[in-house]
């Protein structure tokens, strides 16, 4: 590996500044809490959102990797509404995985309502796989597979393997996604108009589905995710 580069146990991708917050946040901050080194690449600086701009929607990405402590927030510099399965973005995204070296990688699901979401998730479902041939030369560090990729549902249902109890860290995640104050109700008025993600009724539904799938393993908030691998249990995972 290169001078000052860190090897992640967890690299999160998501389309937007926001995404993995709202999709995984509790889990990101478990795996920070137990130790682990964890990092968050956003594809695109989201552009194109409707509320905010530039400039407000990095201060709320900043305010809000600060408080998850994770250790490395990076923008691939994609762009928003224009998320291409191309040589060019596979490569970029090769170079970050082979950066990083993350043990576990986490994408969205490639099905959802909006399609930078769905070409996401397949970009990374490629890249994860071609960052481990040699002979794709791509100038950062050698080839390099991660053990595991993970997608995160986002609007959309999808088959769940598996639930992560994120009931500690569900208040701690509501204050992370109240630094995207542009983008999510914080209580406070603003003078945009409502989009789909800004209603307080967005956030109980947002707290609806972390309560729905926590309850389904029995506590209290839950995110669920999704794996094509088959995942080692012990027996007593059978209580
Ligand atoms: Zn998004």
């Amino acid at each position: 590996m290169k001078k000052n580069s860190i090897k992640l146990d967890a690299l999160f991708f998501g389309a937007h500044p926001d995404d993995v917050e709202l999709t995984c946040g509790g889990t990101v901050l478990k795996l920070v809490a137990s130790g682990n080194k964890v990092g968050i690449i956003d594809l695109t600086k989201g552009e194109l959102s409707t509320r905010g701009n530039l400039q407000s929607r990095k201060k709320e990405t900043e305010a809000a990797t600060k408080l998850l402590g994770i250790d490395v927030r990076e923008n691939a510099g994609l762009r928003d509404g224009n998320i291409k399965i191309d040589e060019s973005s596979k490569k970029v995204i090769i170079n970050l995985i082979r950066k990083y070296q993350p043990e576990i990688i986490f994408a969205p699901y490639p099905d959802d309502r909006h399609p930078d979401h769905i070409h996401t998730g397949n970009l990374i479902r490629e890249s994860f796989f071609y960052s481990g041939l040699k002979k794709i030369k791509t100038g950062v560090n050698n080839a390099y597979r991660a053990k595991k990729l993970y997608y995160y549902p986002q609007h959309r249902e999808i088959p769940v393997s598996f639930v992560i109890d994120i009931s500690e860290y569900y208040q701690k995640k509501s204050k992370v996604l109240k630094c995207y104050g542009t983008q999510f109700f914080t209580g406070k008025k603003s003078g945009d108009a409502d989009t789909y993600i800004s209603t307080e009724n967005f956030m109980k539904y947002v707290e609806s589905k972390a309560r729905y799938y926590g309850f389904k393993i029995g506590v209290e908030y839950g995110e669920p995710f999704y794996t094509d691998e088959f995942i080692k249990f012990e027996t007593e995972n059978l209580f």
